[in-house]
């Protein structure tokens, strides 16, 4: 709430969709209420238009029609659930968004029902405003909720109860929660979720949960339909890039209290397209949406998994440790870089909500992995300490990918260090990726690519998938641009 330009009370009464005279909790005063397309405005009856006050519907999470607390009470209370952000010291908007709360008093009538069908019928306008037209689908039914118990520090239940499930109440969302009992148990669920009766997925975890969501949808006969469905993300593990990125890319915040915000955000979401990567080895194909780790960084991703208990700390502990007995790994790097002029990918999926079966996604950049790479393709042969594909601008929240990445570019990016590279520009690498510089570094080449392989030539070592190992051996992928979909917000004004 805040005071605005004051405007004419009465100039605007013919422009609003509805108004009204209703008490204000906390107030004796009757006050002027206004609908607007973009706030209500409120005012004590016969007070200077200087007294409005605004309530910008973008604000507005929820609003709900209540009862008062005794029988005598003939009014219906109209409650609205706001988060607006808060104000630094010179009045510009920070970062952080607050709860508050406005109670309007509607007792035109001697009847309750009678107020609280006039009630229903605002709750009915804001609700038809409150939230972006494009986000009419996804809030059309059910969401699913799936929660991994033992992501990050193992709190993600508890964390969903007491922090995101109030905020989704408010906002009237109707979910249902699962709790993954094992790893795959939610490839499982997303691969037979019934797409007619839930409109969403929010998943509670780190990364490692939406890829099992991704690879259900992307294996379901109908996955061209599937794959659109909006996915929700509420950090609840140690790595959580995709989110961290989704905020980043909205201008909402994610260094404070990410799992408030991050509900939040879904209250107030639109789906926006975000780009997949199809992924093949000897023995499997799957589909991620993050990275592909070879070297430094994955090893440590995997190797810090017992620092489990200290969250994403846990990178920073694993890399001190990997740095003592810095290792090389040798093998070939090869790539299409995104300037190459190929023929564009003749995508085999559309914006239509298909459900017949249809083959695969086209992957018409890659050649078998038994094959030379096309030459069109760059590659680069030898020692090196790290090579890693990252899709999206973040890496974790304390972590920095590709900074201009944006997640539907429809490209991936290759940054890695040869073998030969010192030992401390290696440190300097892994403690720069918190702030971005760790593109800026001669040791460290990069290049943005459509299709790419990695071959290494040792028989063992790690090789992760968003952040999740794989077998090792030969890989190649190719970018499979905005084939996702995932809840954003769009920018407040
Ligand atoms: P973190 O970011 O802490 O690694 P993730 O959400 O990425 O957390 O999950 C880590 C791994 O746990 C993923 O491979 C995920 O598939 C797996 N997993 C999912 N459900 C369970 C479960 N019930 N018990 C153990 N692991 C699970
Ligand atoms: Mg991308």
């Amino acid at each position: 709430m805040e005071h605005r330009n004051p405007v004419s009370a009465t100039s605007e009464t013919s422009e609003a969709i509805l108004c009204g005279n209703f008490s204000l909790s906390g107030s004796r005063k009757l006050h002027e209420v206004l609908l607007l397309t973009a706030c209500i405005k409120y005012l004590p009856l016969g007070a200077r238009t200087s007294k409005t006050k605004v309530i910008p519907l973008d604000d507005v999470i929820g609003v709900q029609c209540m009862k008062g607390s005794t029988n005598a009470d003939t009014k219906a209370y109209l409650t609205l659930y706001l988060y607006p952000r808060g104000r630094s010291l010179t009045g510009s908007p920070t970062a952080v968004r607050h709860r508050s709360v406005v109670v309007f008093g509607l007792g035109s009538s001697h009847v309750f029902t009678e107020n609280l069908e006039t009630a229903h019928v605002w709750r009915q306008a804001i609700r038809g405003i409150m939230r972006p037209i494009a986000s009419r689908r996804h809030f059309s039914a059910v969401w699913m909720v799936v929660i991994n118990p033992s992501g990050g520090q193992g709190k993600a239940v508890r964390m969903f109860q007491e922090r995101v499930g109030p905020i989704l109440a408010e906002a009237d969302i109707a979910f249902e929660v699962v709790v993954s009992e094992k790893l795959g148990h939610i490839t499982g669920l997303a691969r037979k979720l019934d797409l007619d009766k839930y409109s969403a997925i929010v998943i509670i975890s780190g990364d490692g949960l939406i890829h099992e969501v991704i690879n259900g949808l992307m294996t379901r006969p109908d996955w061209n339909r599937a794959i659109q469905t909006p996915l929700g993300l509420i950090p609840g593990g140690s790595g959580n890039a995709l989110a961290a990125s989704v905020h980043e890319a909205c201008g909402e915040t994610f260094t404070h209290d990410f799992p408030k915000h991050a509900a939040l955000l879904l209250t107030k979401s639109i789906p926006v397209p975000l780009d997949l990567i199809y992924l093949e080895t000897p023995s499997e194909e799957r589909y991620a949406f993050l990275s592909i780790g070879w070297g430094i960084i994955a090893d440590i991703d995997i190797e810090s998994e017992k620092f489990r208990v200290l969250g994403e700390t846990r990178f920073t502990v694993g890399g001190l440790q990997r740095l003592v007995g810095l290792r090389l790994y040798n093998g070939t790097l090869s790539y299409l870089p995104a300037d190459a002029s190929t023929p564009a990918t003749t995508a085999l999926y559309d914006d239509s909500l298909s459900t017949q079966s249809l083959p695969k996604p086209a992957t018409d950049l890659l050649v078998p992995l038994s094959s030379p790479v096309p030459t069109s393709w760059t590659v680069v042969d030898g020692d090196f300490v790290s090579v890693y594909l990252a899709s999206t601008s973040r890496l974790g929240v304390s972590n920095v990918g590709i900074p201009w990445a944006k997640l539907d570019d429809g490209l991936v990016y290759l940054f890695w260090v040869r073998g030969g590279a010192p030992k401390s520009a290696v440190a300097s690498f892994l403690l720069n990726l918190g702030s971005g510089d760790h593109l800026k570094s001669q040791y460290v080449e990069m290049a943005a690519v459509r299709a790419f392989r990695l071959e290494p030539r040792e028989k063992d070592g790690i090789l992760t998938v968003d952040g999740e190992r794989i077998q090792y051996g030969p890989i190649q992928g190719q970018v499979l641009p905005s084939l996702g979909r995932v809840m954003s917000r769009q920018p407040t004004a």
